[in-house]
């Protein structure tokens, strides 16, 4: 029962179709990208279709979301964005088509009749399928009895998915019914609009979620009742939280924006999502042209994909080390821009080096340069710090190194470096008596960039006025 998709002289053409009913999860954009890496890989076409036929479930601002989410990780739709709601027309001529044709009739069976058919399959242990009552029929009770337009689905025999990652998946077509299309009015359900769009956009693979696969063995009979070839169909396995659920919100941040807000690279969500599903040897990270090249669908596994938050934070993080400074400054800027915090100041391009081997986001990143705007002469001290640092010896030293570093020219770390440790040998100190008393002057705590990269962040005067500030 399978038929061939394409005859493989036409281009490959592939849809990522995202209902807009809430955030752009990670799931989807994982679907998203496998189809985007598989049309680019094939030099194919990549559609992009929001499913919003869903009126009461429907928003402008998930619209929004999906395709910012897209915008922002790069992947843009070659055709579309296509909305079936502007797409009302088609699918009722294709209705009507279907009608003349004899591959979907009218159904009055009323909502009561059908629930207590229900109830009796229930009270005998069967699972409820619709029994065809009105297959034969081609009048309603009464003139304006309402009724629903049904598939006229084969009542034997069985339906085979030639899935391009699962393999072969046998349904009975006993245990299909003839499912409901489209209401009396016309308005279509998502199997029919989902083949339909398929059909129109000519998609030649079908490439989306495992939770998909059960509505498969239906879409395709409505090809077969067009009259027209399948699709191939690849179903992707689910992707799992590191306690082996399905992902979720309980699991942290799950919709695509969030992980921006929270200062993950786009370029480490797309290498990263590619991964929950697909490998390449034991490759972990893949720059964007890369997974172009490689990505392959007879790579992917069946079995669920892992988020693993920790690898993706090394990943991250990685990404965060190897970017040239001004680069990851530029990263940085939207997010200082949002703290208020002046992105142009001067002395950031050499501050940002100094957060760069310790940030795994850009948020990170961000919280580690905000102290350089505390361009103030005088310090809030960490309480315990203070104590165990700034003891009167202690202060007295600072205060004698801020002296010996003033006529320090240029006011460079290594050069103020090479001062601090003249004065600590004249002493018979070493760095370690005077190293941490010194950040608690500075930076009112122990924890804090190299010491001397820090005084050259804020200048002479902050840092002399801080060191001086003890005594
Ligand atoms: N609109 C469906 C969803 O968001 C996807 C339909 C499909 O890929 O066939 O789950």
């Amino acid at each position: 029962m399978t038929a061939p998709a394409s005859d493989g002289a036409s281009p490959i053409r592939v849809r990522f179709a995202p209902s807009p009913t809430g955030d752009l999860h990670v799931g989807g954009v994982r679907t998203a990208l496998y189809n985007w890496l598989f049309a680019r890989r094939q030099g194919g076409v990549f559609i992009l279709r929001v499913e919003d036929t869903d009126e009461a479930r429907s928003t402008e601002q998930s619209t929004r979301a999906i395709l910012d989410g897209m915008a922002w990780l790069g992947m843009h739709a070659d055709e579309g964005p296509f909305f079936q709601s502007d797409r009302t027309e088609l699918y009722r001529a294709k209705l009507a088509e279907l009608v003349a044709s004899g591959g979907a009739y009218r159904c009055w069976c009323s909502k009561e009749t059908l629930d207590e058919r229900r109830a009796a399959f229930e009270r005998e242990k069967k699972s409820f399928r619709y029994e065809r009552t009105c297959r034969g029929r081609t009048e309603g009770p009464s003139p304006d009895a309402p009724f629903v337009y049904r598939a006229k689905l084969p009542a034997d025999g069985e339906v085979v998915v030639d899935d391009l990652i699962l393999g072969e998946v046998v349904t009975d077509n006993r245990e299909l019914d003839d499912f409901v299309l489209a209401r009396g009015n016309g308005s279509p359900v998502y199997n029919f609009c989902v083949v339909v769009d398929d059909i129109d956009m000519r998609v030649t693979h079908v490439i989306r979620g495992g939770d998909h696969l059960a509505n498969t063995p239906k879409q395709i009979h409505l090809y077969d009742l067009f009259g027209v070839p399948r699709p191939k169909f690849a179903h992707l396995p689910m992707i799992h939280g590191m306690d082996g659920k399905k992902l979720s919100k309980r699991h942290g941040a799950a919709s695509i924006m969030q992980f921006k807000e929270l200062g993950y690279l786009p370029e480490t969500m797309l290498s990263f999502l590619a991964r929950l599903g697909w490998s390449h040897g034991d490759q972990e990270v893949f720059e964007v042209e890369e997974l172009q090249r490689l990505f392959d669908l007879k790579e992917c596994g069946k079995s669920a994909g892992i988020f693993d938050m920790k690898k993706l934070d090394w990943q991250n993080g990685l990404r965060i080390r190897q970017m040239a400074p001004v680069a990851l400054l530029d990263r940085c800027k939207p997010f200082l821009d949002a703290k208020g915090l002046d992105s142009s100041a001067a002395w950031l391009p050499r501050a940002v080096v100094l957060v760069q081997e310790r940030a795994r986001t850009l948020v990170e990143a961000v919280n580690g340069l905000t102290m350089f705007f505390d361009r103030g002469t005088t310090v809030k001290f960490d309480e315990k710090s203070a104590t165990k640092f700034l003891t009167p010896a202690n202060r007295a030293l600072v205060a004698e190194l801020a002296d010996c570093l003033a006529p320090v020219e240029p006011w460079l770390s290594p050069d103020l470096e090479r001062a601090a440790t003249a004065f600590l040998a004249e002493r018979g100190l070493d760095m370690k008596q005077v190293g941490q008393p010194a950040r608690v002057a500075l930076t009112g705590g122990t924890v804090s960039p190299p010491l001397f990269d820090c005084m050259e962040v804020w200048g002479r005067d902050v840092t002399l006025a801080r060191l001086r500030g003890v005594v």
